[in-house]
């Protein structure tokens, strides 16, 4: 058994983030298991040393360490380049020249279809011959997607239950060249052994695109947990509008790093001694701004 924390290094973890490596980490402790973190940093621009750091600190704060050297996404695209060339051997990668604005406008078009505005409307799928010669023509670098077929996928979840999707036309490759997130967060966790992905409630929706890429490469299939959201006194999803939501900035107000744990540990029903079970935490979001207010 091996479980993972996987942040992306572009800020300071927050209440939610901590949540959810917690229940990576408890999870791993209860079942003997292996705890690793690794760094999410494709986007070089958006990630920094100096969050990594920070990031690390927290979860040790907290007691967490890696177990195993924290490996960084940015240093392996020559695995993730593999990955798709296999996808492209097996014809399953197609160039899609569309800007976010085109795939926006596309999307609202009335088409008869479920409506889902995030989905791909499918406007470079099939594109004939000369178009595809024009479109290289004029320049513009394309991104790679995965052509998904549709593919429907059942996700026995250990805390959301069943989930049924459809894995869509994922993009792998940015049109900057950087390999995209879908692809490289199954490339490495087939790499690293990871048997148990254990992450944010926001991840469940893409869990049918990664688990066609694992069958696509032949990779093993993790068992999954998405952990509920938290959310702050508004009921949106937490973020930094929210007030104090980081180790640092609870510390300033006088919240120690025991308190938050004790918090977080209560949240997921391990109070008083009990015992931690995956199975055992709730499935709603968390509101944790009226459990700040007692500490603060
Ligand atoms: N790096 C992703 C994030 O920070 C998590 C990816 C994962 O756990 O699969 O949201």
């Amino acid at each position: 058994m091996r479980g993972r924390f996987a942040p992306s290094p572009t800020g300071s973890l927050h209440l939610g983030n901590l949540r959810t490596a917690l229940v990576s980490w408890l999870q791993t402790r209860t079942d003997g298991g292996e705890w690793l973190v690794r760094m999410e940093d494709l986007d070089r621009v958006t990630s920094s040393p100096q969050h990594e750091a920070s990031q690390l600190a927290d979860l040790a704060a907290l007691g967490m360490h890696s177990e195993a050297p924290v490996v960084r996404q940015s240093e392996r695209f020559a695995l993730y380049n593999d990955a798709i060339a296999t996808l492209q051997r097996l014809g399953r990668v197609y160039e899609c020249y569309c800007s976010r604005r085109e795939i926006r406008e596309a999307a609202q078009a009335p088409h008869g279809d479920e409506a889902d505005s995030d989905a791909y409307p499918g406007t470079c799928r099939e594109l004939t011959a000369q178009r595809l010669a024009e479109l290289r023509a004029a320049g513009r670098p394309p991104a790679l997607r995965l052509r998904a077929n549709g593919e429907r996928f059942d996700i026995d979840d250990l805390i959301a239950g069943r989930y049924e999707g459809a894995a869509d036309d994922v993009v792998i490759r940015r049109n900057d060249g950087i390999p995209a997130y879908n692809l490289a967060v199954v490339v490495d966790d087939a790499a690293q052994g990871i048997t148990h992905v254990t992450r944010g409630g926001d991840l469940l929706s893409s869990t049918p695109r990664q688990r066609l890429l694992q069958q696509l490469l032949r990779l093993p299939q993790p068992r999954y947990a998405h952990v509920p959201l938290v959310v702050g006194a508004d009921g949106t999803r937490l973020a930094k509008r929210h007030g104090a939501v980081t180790l640092a900035e609870l510390a300033a107000k006088g919240v120690s790093a025991a308190n938050v744990l004790e918090l977080l540990m209560a949240s997921l029903g391990v109070a008083g001694g009990a015992a931690f079970r995956i199975e055992d935490v709730p499935r709603e979001r968390w509101a944790c701004a009226p459990h700040l207010q007692d500490l603060g």
